[in-house]
Parts: structure tokens; C-alpha cells; sequence
């Protein structure tokens, strides 16, 4: 199968970070439950100043590659690849922390996972010349068999692969977004994304 799989808060523990981040910068305590939005401006109330230093922050390479792995992720996502699956982290993160994501995958024993840099959110235009990056055109273009995201403003592009199954990481700012269809199902972590994709015929 070709499988898609997103990158923070999916393989990695980025909300949490953020959360700790807000509250070092702006003294803002909002504690990770109680993440209701994936916009972060909001979640924190932050003003375009503020977001744009907690982006600037949160996107350093030395926090990157401090990022948590998710619970069983690497273990899992290698299993895949051994078992003849082709795995591809598809991230919304800027072009420029290419180099760091590609750093902590391979620190994480995923070095035979590509990672491509999608301008998911609408926050930067296509890098041209980059073999890693990507415009939405181009990944709607690809097929995918399976998919693991957690943002539900990430929705409308899995949409895009036919009969793409979708797994949604179980996160507090995606437990009130209404599924678009059934082919989507919340995964409370690995263990659960894993038992899904196998019971797929
Ligand atoms: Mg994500």
C-alpha cells in the first residue's frame, strides 16, 4: 500500500512543545487538553506579533529536533516498510525545516522514509528547485492508500486520494471536527493506526 503519513503530531509530540513554548514566551497556560484549535494563534490568543515569534521559535532546529517521538511511531512506520508498504511523510511545515525534519527522522531510525514539505495551511508559496518540496497540485496528483493526519483543516487534501483510508490521530483540537466521511477513523495512537491499516483489504 501507499501510505501517507503526516509529521508533527502524528510521528512527533509538537503540541505539547507548543504549549510549553507559549508559556515561556508569553507566560500563556494553556494547558495541551485543553488545545481546542489547531490554530495556535487562537488556541493561545496570541496576537499576529506573538504567533509569528512563537512560529519563528517553534521552527528553530534545535527545538525540532527535540521534538517527542509519538509512542511507538518509529517501531511501527519500520514495520510498515519491511512488510513491502511504501511510506511517505507528507508535512505542512515550512520549506525551511526541511533539513531539521529530515535530521530527526533519521536520528528516530527512519532514514528510509522520505519526507516532503507541502504548503498545506496556505502559509508559504511553492520553493521551486527543491527535490522535497511540493505544491498541492502535485500532491493531489499522487495516490495514497492510507493516511494518518491529525489536523482537521488537513482534511480537504486527503480527500483528494480515491479511496484513501484515513486514520486521524486522536488530538484535543480535532475531537469536536466532524469526519467528512467514513472512510475517516480516530486512532487513539499506534498501536490502534496499526490494527487499522491491517484490517484493510
Ligand atoms: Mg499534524
Amino acid at each position: 500500500m501507499k501510505i501517507y503519513i503526516d509529521f508533527d503530531d502524528v510521528i512527533c509530540e509538537t503540541g505539547i512543545a507548543f504549549t510549553v513554548m507559549a508559556k515561556e514566551l508569553f507566560g500563556v497556560d494553556v494547558p495541551y487538553n485543553e488545545v481546542q484549535f489547531f490554530n495556535l494563534q487562537k488556541t493561545f490568543g496570541l496576537n499576529d506579533e506573538q504567533y509569528t515569534e512563537l512560529m519563528r521559535v517553534g521552527h528553530l532546529p534545535e527545538n525540532l529536533l527535540a521534538y517527542e517521538e509519538a509512542p511507538g511511531a518509529s517501531e511501527i512506520i519500520n514495520k510498515w516498510v519491511d512488510e513491502g508498504h511504501e511510506v511517505s511523510v507528507i508535512t505542512g511545515r515550512p520549506f525551511s525545516a526541511y533539513e531539521p525534519s529530515r535530521q530527526w527522522l533519521d536520528n528516530h531510525g527512519l532514514e528510509r522514509i522520505p519526507v516532503f514539505c507541502v504548503d498545506k495551511y496556505g502559509r508559504e508559496t511553492f520553493n521551486e528547485g527543491c527535490t522535497y518540496s511540493m505544491t498541492l497540485q502535485q500532491l493531489y496528483s499522487m495516490t495514497f492508500d492510507f493516511a494518518v493526519e491529525d489536523s482537521p483543516a488537513a482534511f480537504e487534501h486527503v480527500l483528494h486520494f480515491e479511496n484513501c483510508r484515513v486514520a486521524v490521530y486522536d488530538r484535543p483540537w480535532n475531537r469536536l471536527a466532524e469526519f467528512p466521511n467514513e472512510r475517516f477513523q480516530r486512532c487513539a495512537g499506534w498501536q490502534d493506526i496499526d490494527r487499522m491499516l491491517h484490517t484493510l483489504k
